[in-house]
């Protein structure tokens, strides 16, 4: 008898053989079926339609669970994560809304680079921290910036008085703007590198640079405060409006058209999410800034020293500057530029983005290591002697990380522009 669907086949010819093996390869049918069928109940659609049905959100439903942001995804370096992972925890029963999945995101933007469907954790995180925030399920370290940053305008609780204290460890001029009035460019000093002593450090050798190229600046001092971008990525979008409006307004009385930044994440601010409450200056990091203008630094000194560069996610991925700080570098005498593996557009991230500056403690329960202390294994493997840097979060972090690492001794870490400055023939702490 003919098979009905196929007169040509016998149907007892189509027997379904127990093994089939190929070539030393198992293809048996049995082979396809080695799982249990899914169970479709214990899926929890709802959990998923809670975060795509918050404003920011929505590319949480995209992924398709290929996988390709998982390798790239520095938290997963050394941990369990990436945005694969994390949609599938939340399909099978994890509320994003209160697990520690939601905190762990530096956002660094690298899965984002790599992903075919574009699902943003650069959108979801925020979107989705904002209403943690809102319900209180915030962790107790960031809690406590938060409150800072409202308090003092600044995420350390420093005085918001002594916020240019620095300026008088040196006898180079940093004008407030409050006393000049005006000038072409407006450095936007940021916190770190107006109150931690390794900022203070390459704000001076900053400050030394721009009087030696007769740049006309001037700073905000007190009425500066944090751009607060990290705070937003954080989840407290209202403190981030309330300092924006507040730079905002202390620039346009002074009519600024230019910004010059220290840190990154200030030139992110600035740049995409300023504009929207009504900034329209250009603003651009110092290392553009001073690209081209190097050789009229007269650095003579030849430093003699193997340099590995890291690239900070907010001007590299971010903002798609990788050049500038690496033609800086070049042009210091002396400086043997060695490249990490990781680099560039794929650079490892030093764990201090979208909050992850203030979250170490959390992180320590969910990270076999730090994400600074990954990237300093990194940068000794390649044998360089300076590890050199161009974001104020990362001088601290990897000095940490150094010391915990132990590497003391192997590695210093230093901002391009205290080796500029040393080049110069000169000091770089206090009274340079
Ligand atoms: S790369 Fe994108 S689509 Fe693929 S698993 Fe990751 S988030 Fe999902
Ligand atoms: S933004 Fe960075 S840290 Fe966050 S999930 Fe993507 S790759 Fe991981």
């Amino acid at each position: 008898m003919r098979s009905e669907r196929n007169p040509t086949v016998d149907p007892d010819r189509i027997v379904e053989k127990e093994h089939v093996v190929q070539e030393g390869m198992d293809i048996s049918g049995h082979w396809n079926r080695m799982f249990e069928q899914r169970v479709i109940w214990d899926y929890t659609p709802e959990l998923v339609d809670k975060v795509t049905d918050t404003a920011g959100g929505e590319s949480f439903g995209w992924c398709y669970q290929c996988a390709q942001c998982i390798p790239v995804c520095p938290v997963h370096v050394v941990g369990d994560y990436g945005p694969r992972r994390i949609v599938r925890r939340v399909q099978t029963g994890e509320d994003l809304f209160n697990a520690p999945d939601l905190w762990q995101c530096t956002t660094c933007m690298n899965c984002l680079r790599v992903c075919p469907k574009e699902v943003d954790m650069l959108q979801i995180m925020p979107a989705v921290r904002q209403q943690a925030v809102l319900d209180g399920y915030v962790p107790e370290e960031l809690q406590a910036v938060f409150k800072n940053t409202l308090d003092y305008g600044n995420p350390m609780g420093e005085s918001p008085k002594k916020r240019h204290a620095w300026t008088k460890k040196t006898s180079h001029d940093v004008p407030l703007l409050k006393d000049k009035k005006k000038a072409d460019i407006v450095w936007f000093v940021e916190c770190y590198p107006s109150y931690h002593p390794r900022g203070v450090d390459a704000s001076i050798a900053l400050a030394r640079v721009l009087n030696h190229l007769n740049v006309d600046f001037g700073i905000l001092g007190p009425e500066e405060k944090c751009s607060c971008d990290s705070q937003r990525l954080a989840g407290e979008q209202g403190l981030f409006e309330e300092c924006a409006e507040h730079n905002i307004k202390v620039l346009k009385k002074y009519k600024t058209r230019t910004v010059m930044v220290t840190d990154p994440h200030a030139l992110n601010a600035f740049r995409k999410e300023y504009p929207a409450l009504g900034a329209k200056f250009e603003t651009i990091h110092y290392t553009t800034f001073l690209q081209d203008r190097m050789e009229e630094l007269g650095m003579t000194k030849d430093l003699g020293v193997r340099v590995t560069f890291h690239d900070p996610c907010y001007l590299g991925r971010h903002d798609g500057e990788y050049e500038a700080p690496r033609k800086m570098l070049a042009s210091i005498p002396g400086v043997e530029l060695t490249e990490m593996g990781r680099c560039k557009e794929n650079s490892y991230c030093c764990g201090g983005g979208g909050g992850g500056m203030w979250l170490d403690g959390f992180m320590s329960d969910h990270v076999s290591m730090r994400l600074s202390e990954e990237r300093v294994v990194e940068a000794v493997e390649t044998g360089a002697d300076v590890l050199a840097v161009c974001c104020p979060y990362e001088v601290s972090r990897f000095e940490d990380a150094v010391k915990s690492t132990g590497n003391e001794g192997k590695l210093v870490v230093k901002d391009i522009i205290e080796l500029v400055v040393e080049s110069m023939g000169e000091e770089i702490t206090a009274e340079s």
